[in-house]
């Protein structure tokens, strides 16, 4: 089995709800079990599209899922949550992002993992240290190093 951390955001059609029936969907995935969920986080858009507060939380899975198919689950899933390809940054039902995949460094056009911009976001490294706080992202380092750089973006924590 594999280990894997899912970011998981919101911010249309009851963003708490849609990140709850995630964290479930991602426990039905073939070969896959939801093993922890992070508290729910609220935190403004990075967007220049006005677009309301997203929800933010992050899932640690045990998949026998490759990282290509594991990635086409979830935008399966994110299709199943009636999310819209629109413009880059714009509001959605549900995004679902593979922060980690045991200690792999991968680059291909399709999928980068560790996630390319994980390491900026309070919004990803407070959740992920709710589930993993000795967590250690692979060719960056320990994520709780990486908070004081991140300590000007605002994040409230709604539920745990
Ligand atoms: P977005 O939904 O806007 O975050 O972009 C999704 C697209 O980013 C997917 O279709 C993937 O091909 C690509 N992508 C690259 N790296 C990742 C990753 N670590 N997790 C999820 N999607 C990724």
């Amino acid at each position: 089995m594999n280990l894997a951390f899912i970011a998981l955001g919101s911010n249309l059609a009851d963003p708490a709800s849609q990140i709850a029936s995630a964290f479930s969907a991602l426990d039905l995935l073939p070969e896959t079990r939801l093993t922890g969920k992070s508290g729910l986080y609220l935190s403004a858009p990075v967007s220049e599209i006005p677009q309301p507060d997203y929800v933010n939380a992050v899932a640690k899975i045990e998949t026998g899922l490759d990282p290509f198919g594991l990635l086409e689950c979830l935008l399966e899933l994110e299709m199943a949550h009636g999310r819209v390809r629109e413009a880059r940054n714009a509001p959605r039902t549900l995004d679902l992002d593979i922060l980690m995949y045991n200690d792999l460094v991968l680059i291909d056009e399709r999928l980068t993992i560790p996630h390319p911009r994980m390491h900026e976001r309070l919004f990803v490294l407070c959740p992920l240290l709710d589930i993993a706080p000795d967590c250690e992202i692979p060719g960056i380092g320990r994520a709780a190093d990486l908070l004081p750089a991140l300590s000007g973006q605002i994040l409230k924590k709604m539920a745990d």
